[in-house]
């Protein structure tokens, strides 16, 4: 291989070196690149003698050069030390591309600090470049830096994960910027002191740029809003809305089918195989068919879905409010919005199972909210729809990703770099 395409590979500068084709050699860890530094470069740093300064002696740095999991590379420099004649201090040339005393390239270390932006855990990082995982985090922790973030956006999303920062704290909360589709910033715990302690920092002025505030029907949001953001009009996401709704029928059916149903039975079978086609959209139900084995019918899913529902009355009740729910308009107004969300808050308050009383009440409680999310004209936005279901589902593989750091701020720098720094994170 020729020494230059090599060298420049690996982010040094061939100047520093002789010329002459290397060949890796196998070695139990990896292959190895041996390069020698050139040895006519002989000015004094301390009194620019470059007469008389002699090889005081030679020896062997070992720099990683790896980027790829697979392959450990590993290139070997024999270096030289001078010795001045004149001054009598000895001295060595820097090699351009590697930094003091470090193990690394710099341009493997601008590598790695590139990949803290990618969806890689340190775990990931540690291996694809051979090193070990505390110096990734050393690297990261000194090399990475995270700017504060700027004004408040205009619709501020707000949600929470499971993350547990101490042992009082479960949830971390995200705040999204929705039109950007950035995340704007962490907080340690969706607990009241937590988040007022967060806002408290915002003048008012800069408080009133939100004027839509997104949320899931968590009580303390409520109140949140009400103190921060009075003017801002308050949005249920739709998405938590409708879950409350799938958790039922999702909970109803494990009853149904423990309870109801023969064990091994056809709807058995079906509903434990089957469990998510009772949590989606009637027509978004395949068209195919179930076969029983025992007793060799054969029933379309559609059928089979209707037929299992059918076999209680809660589980009936729930499905059927669910599927009201898929059917909301974007296009209503608010006051339809309110009529709709009072038709499904009603229906589920009669109810004589405790489960469908408790989401009644919820959805009671919060109808001005649940009606701001489904009434288009009242906002002008169609939110809520795109941010859950696609920036949840990355979140949430980037807290997984980001779990392993018991240092809660480097988590939240980590996410935040993740999230903020990379366009392409979605
Ligand atoms: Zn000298």
């Amino acid at each position: 291989m020729n020494n230059n395409t090599f060298l420049y590979r690996v982010g040094l500068n061939p100047e520093n070196f002789i010329n002459r084709d290397i060949e890796p050699i196998k070695t139990d860890e990896g292959l190895l690149y041996l390069v020698e530094e050139r040895k006519d470069i002989r000015i004094c740093p301390y009194c620019n003698n470059n007469l008389k300064n002699e090889i005081k002696k030679y020896y062997y740095t070992n720099i990683n050069v790896s980027s790829n999991s697979n392959m450990k590379e590993i290139l070997q420099i024999k270096r030289v030390q001078y010795i001045c004649k004149n001054c009598n201090k000895t001295f060595t040339n820097g090699l351009k591309g590697i930094n003091g005393h470090n193990t690394i390239s710099e341009f493997i270390k601008n590598q790695i600090i590139h990949d803290f932006r990618q969806k890689l855990s340190f775990k990931q990082i540690s291996e694809k470049y051979h090193i070990s995982i505390g110096m990734t985090i050393k690297l990261f922790d000194e090399q990475v830096t995270v700017t504060p973030t700027g004004h408040l956006p205009k619709v501020l999303c707000i949600d929470e994960y499971h993350f547990e920062t101490n042992k009082d704290s479960k949830y971390i909360c995200i705040l999204i910027d929705y039109e950007t589709r950035t995340v704007f910033d962490i907080i340690q715990s969706r607990q009241k002191a937590y988040l007022e302690e967060y806002f408290n920092r915002f003048n008012s002025k800069e408080l009133e740029r939100v004027k839509y505030f997104c949320s899931d029907l968590y009580d303390e949001y409520a109140s949140i809003k009400r103190k921060y953001f009075p003017k801002a009009i308050h949005i249920a996401d739709k998405f938590h809305v409708i879950k409350q709704m799938t958790t039922i029928v999702n909970m109803l059916r494990t009853r149904v089918m423990n309870k109801v149903v023969e064990y091994k039975s056809k709807e058995y079978n079906f509903m434990k195989k089957n469990w998510k086609l009772f949590l989606k959209r009637q027509e978004d139900i395949p068209n195919k068919t179930y076969y029983h084995q025992s007793s060799g019918i054969e029933t379309s899913y559609g059928d089979l879905v209707f037929n299992c529902v059918k076999l209680n009355e809660h589980f009936s009740k729930a499905y059927n409010v669910l599927q009201d729910l898929y059917k909301y308009s974007d296009k209503t107004t608010y006051t339809e919005a309110t009529e709709f969300i009072r038709f499904i808050y009603e229906r589920l308050r009669l109810s004589t199972l405790d489960e469908l009383v408790k989401v009644g009440n919820t959805f009671y409680k919060w109808r001005h909210e649940i009606a701001n999310s489904f009434a288009r004209n009242a906002t002008g936005y169609n939110i809520s729809n795109g941010i859950a279901e696609n920036m949840n589902n990355h979140i949430a593989t980037i807290i997984k990703i980001a779990y392993g750091y018991s240092n809660y701020e480097r988590f939240k720098k980590r996410v935040l770099l993740i999230c903020k720094y990379n366009k392409n994170w979605i």
